[in-house]
């Protein structure tokens, strides 16, 4: 049995339970095979995948907070360090109540590899909780904010673990957070990055991933002799990566007629109005009907559909697992050029070989969407020398930092035989640097 298997079987073993995670494990390894094939005695000897696929640390903690009716509300919180071998590690929290520790450990391990192809001195880790924020008052989320903080604070800080935003995390949860860090801990430090412009915030990391998704998807059709004008795209998610991805998108010259969220999606002909869009998702917390009720070019349906919809970009912005092999045909069908991940993992590994063998140019998450994770190291760099960039540098910054990705998952692929292959290239890519690092620091 090669190392790669072995490794799998073993994983397997271990996580049963937690099919997200093993479902990563198997996507990256699996992809590694050229690598790790060249280096098998090596690696076996050090156990370096058995030391990659195990968390170094792991929390799980009971948050109790009081609700509107005076009620004692209990969730659960989780914080999983994964990997420290290029710098402290860096990941969001998510706050949804599917939340779980597999959930929590695929995006940990993902993070890892994501993070080294940004260039930037960051290890991989994540966190959250299986709290809903949607539908609660900000004094509730608040109460929630500061319980959550006040047991996290004992195992993070500025030069070890600094946590970020994600799904249901925003710059409302990072305030609460950091407040309650700051009170605990005594430290005004750059502990979480994605904070508010007035205590320590970068300019642009609102709309990094988004933006930072459509520099890789410009790069990649410049690659391949497109450009982005006058090209359709059908976006899903209705939140900060969709929102930014269509807003440069547009700005590219290109048209979004799509835009959905956990009940229904939206199909506008005549491209989403994004500032509606935002007045509706970040202002007014509501449903996207609001949007079709404002909008008359606009359809609204009620579960999920915007793959069906034809297109030559599709961009995948809302959650894991939300493009399956039926959309993946679909797609081809209506002759879809290109799909690159501004979510994590959310085409299933079926819809993701479909695509590849259909000759779709497919850029996956850890490297179409590193752009938020970098411009979380570009704030981390700010709060360290305590100076502020303007939008313009730390944009600038972003966009090379993208097109320098596209190029190296470029490269790397081709240097092992898997020309146009962009999910093996990131994979080979985050994890070489890794893997080196790690061997340097001997067994640990
Ligand atoms: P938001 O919470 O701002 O938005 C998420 C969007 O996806 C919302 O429209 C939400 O709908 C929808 N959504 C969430 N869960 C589901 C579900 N189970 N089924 C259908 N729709 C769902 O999160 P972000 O935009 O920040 O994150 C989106 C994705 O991008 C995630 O995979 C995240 O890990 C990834 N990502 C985010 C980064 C960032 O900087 N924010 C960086 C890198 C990756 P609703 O409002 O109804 O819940």
């Amino acid at each position: 049995m090669s190392y790669v298997d072995e490794v799998l079987a073993r994983v397997k073993e271990k996580n049963a339970a937690e099919p997200e995670f093993l479902q990563a494990v198997e996507e990256v390894l699996d992809s590694l095979r050229p690598v790790i094939d060249a280096n098998e005695e090596k690696y076996r000897k050090e156990a370096l995948l058995e030391r990659i696929t195990e968390p170094e640390r792991q929390f799980k903690f009971r948050v109790p907070w009081v609700d509107d009716n005076g009620n004692v509300q209990v969730n659960t919180g989780y914080r999983v360090q994964f990997n420290s071998a290029i710098g402290p590690y860096k990941g969001g929290l998510r706050l949804h109540p599917s939340v779980n520790l597999g959930i929590i450990k695929f995006l940990g391990f993902e993070q890892i590899f994501k993070n080294s192809l940004t260039g930037l001195p960051i290890g991989g880790g994540k966190g959250g909780s299986d709290f809903d924020p949607k539908g609660k008052s900000d004094r509730e989320v608040m109460a929630f904010c500061q319980s959550f903080m006040t047991e996290l604070c004992k195992y993070i800080g500025a030069d070890t673990d600094v946590p970020a935003g994600d799904i249901g995390t925003g710059a409302r949860e990072i305030g609460y957070m950091f407040g309650q860090y700051k009170r605990i801990r005594g430290l005004y430090e750059g502990v979480l990055t994605g904070k508010g412009l007035t205590y320590g915030g970068s300019l642009a990391r609102t709309e990094a991933t988004g933006y930072g998704l459509l520099y890789i998807t410009e790069e990649l059709m410049k690659d391949h002799g497109e450009s982005m004008e006058g090209k359709t795209c059908v976006v899903s998610g209705a939140g900060n990566v969709a929102i930014y991805a269509i807003q440069k998108a547009h700005q590219m010259g290109a048209k979004c007629v799509t835009c959905s969220d956990s009940t229904g999606w939206i199909y506008d002909p005549e491209g989403i109005d994004v500032e509606l869009l935002k007045e509706i998702k970040e202002v007014k917390r509501a449903r996207l009907t609001e949007y079709a009720a404002a909008r008359p070019s606009a359809q609204y349906h009620e579960g999920r559909g915007v793959w069906q919809i034809p297109c030559d970009i599709a961009l995948p912005c809302a959650t894991q697992n939300e493009l399956h092999l039926d959309d993946a045909k679909q797609l081809v069908a209506n002759g879809c050029k290109a799909v690159c991940e501004g979510a994590n993992m959310p085409t299933t590994i079926e819809a993701t070989e479909y695509l590849q063998e259909n000759g779709v140019w497919f850029i996956g998450g850890k490297a179409a969407n590193a752009g938020g994770v970098a411009t979380s190291a570009l704030e981390m760099s700010q709060n360290s020398e305590r100076l502020s960039w303007t939008f313009e540098e730390v944009d600038s910054k972003l966009k090379d930092i993208m097109v320098n990705i596209y190029h190296n998952i470029d490269d790397a692929a081709k240097r092992y035989g898997h020309e146009g292959n962009y999910v093996v290239g990131a994979n080979i890519a985050g994890f070489e640097k890794v893997a080196e690092a790690m061997l340097a620091q001997g067994v640990c």
